[in-house]
C-alpha cells in the first residue's frame, strides 16, 4: 500500500533518521509535485512525530491522525486561499498548549501559493518558534517562496515513484491490470494523475489503441486505413500524441539500452514496433509528433495531422535504417 511504500522510501527513511540523530527541527519545507504524496506524507509525518510507536497505524493517535481529526494537528492552505487572518490565528494558536500530544503540528499545504504577506507573518513564528511546535511547509516547486523562508526551513524532498511501483499499487489497490498499466505510463511517475487516469477507462481504450495503430500500420498503404482510426480525433489527437510519445521514448530507450521503461508489461509490443527502427530513426519519429503538435496549434484538420503522423514515423523507421 502507499503507506509502506512511503515508510520504505529512502526519502522519508532519511527525515526518520535525522530527526532520531538530531531531533525536529522548527520548520521545514516538503517538496514534491504530487498532491497524493503530499497529502499521505502529512499523515506520515505526523503519525511518526506523535503516535508512541512512530507510526504503528493501529493506536487511537495514529487513527486520530488517519481520519483527520487529531486537535494538535492544524492544516492550512488546502485550497491554495489561506488569508492574512488564517495566518495570525495560526500564530496565536502556538503559543496555546497541546491538548493530547507533546507537540503540535501545522502543515500549510500548496505553499507556493502563499502571499509574500503571509509567508512574512510565517517567518516570524520560523525565526522565533514558541516551545514544542513544528511547521512545514509544502510545496511542488519552491520559486515562489521568499528567500527568508528557504533559508528558515530545512528542504525535504518528497519520494518520486517509477512507473512500475504505481502499476504495483493500483493493482493491489484492485485496480484491473490493464486500466493500471496505462495510468501508471501516463501517470509520469505521479500517483495523483495516475488515480485520474485508472478511473476513467476511455483513457486505456486509447492507449491500447496507440500500441495497435503504431504495430499495424506498417507501410504507406495502410495509412488511410488507420488515419481515420478514433484515436486521430481532434479531442483524442493530444492525449494521443503524448501516448505515442511514451511508447517512442520507451523504444528508445529499447534500442540505446538506456533508463527504465515508462510503459509497464508492454515489452513485447514495444519490441514489435521497435524493429527495424534505429535510435536515429525513433528520434526523427520524435520530432514528427512535435510537427504534429505544432500543426494542431495552427488548426490544420485532425486527419492532416493523423496522415503526417502516421506517414513520418514510418519514413523516420525506413530512411533512418
Ligand atoms: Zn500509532
Amino acid at each position: 500500500m502507499l503507506e509502506e511504500r512511503i515508510d520504505n522510501s529512502a526519502e522519508f527513511k532519511e527525515f526518520a533518521a535525522g530527526v532520531a540523530r538530531t531531533g525536529l527541527s522548527h520548520a521545514y519545507l516538503l517538496l514534491g509535485a504530487d498532491t497524493c504524496i503530499r497529502s499521505m506524507y502529512i499523515k506520515k509525518i505526523a503519525s511518526f512525530l506523535m503516535c508512541p510507536e512512530r507510526g504503528c497505524g493501529e493506536c487511537s493517535v495514529c487513527e486520530k491522525i488517519f481520519a483527520d481529526c487529531h486537535p494538535d494537528i492544524s492544516i492550512y492552505n488546502r485550497d491554495g486561499k489561506c488569508r492574512v487572518e488564517d495566518a495570525e490565528r495560526m500564530i496565536a494558536d502556538t503559543y496555546i498548549k497541546a491538548w493530547e500530544s507533546r507537540i503540535k503540528l501545522y502543515f500549510f499545504d500548496n505553499a507556493e501559493t502563499l502571499q509574500p504577506v503571509v509567508q512574512n507573518k510565517l517567518l516570524k513564528i520560523c525565526e522565533e518558534p514558541p516551545q514544542n511546535i513544528a511547521i512545514f511547509l509544502l510545496a511542488g516547486s519552491d520559486g515562489a517562496l521568499l528567500n527568508t523562508i528557504l533559508s528558515r526551513t530545512k528542504k525535504i524532498y518528497l519520494p518520486v515513484f517509477t512507473s512500475e511501483d504505481i502499476y504495483k499499487e493500483l493493482v493491489e489497490e484492485g485496480y484491473g491490470k490493464a486500466e493500471a498499466e496505462t495510468a501508471a505510463a501516463l501517470s509520469g511517475g505521479r500517483f495523483d494523475k495516475a488515480y485520474l487516469y485508472v478511473k476513467d477507462e476511455a483513457y486505456n481504450k486509447l492507449y491500447e489503441a496507440c500500441f495497435d495503430t503504431l504495430a499495424k500500420c506498417k507501410s504507406s498503404r495502410d495509412i488511410p486505413v488507420y488515419a481515420g482510426n478514433n484515436i486521430f480525433s481532434k479531442e483524442n489527437l493530444p492525449l494521443t500524441l503524448e501516448i505515442m510519445e511514451i511508447i517512442l521514448n520507451d523504444i528508445l530507450r529499447m534500442v540505446s539500452k538506456g533508463g527504465a521503461l515508462q510503459t509497464c508489461r508492454k515489452e513485447s509490443l514495444l519490441k514489435e514496433i521497435g524493429n527495424g527502427f534505429s535510435a536515429g530513426g525513433v528520434a526523427m519519429a520524435i520530432l514528427a509528433l512535435n510537427k504534429a503538435r505544432r500543426m494542431l496549434g495552427s488548426n490544420v484538420s485532425a486527419a492532416g495531422v493523423a496522415d503526417t503522423i502516421l506517414f513520418e514515423i514510418l519514413e523516420a523507421k525506413y530512411k533512418w535504417r
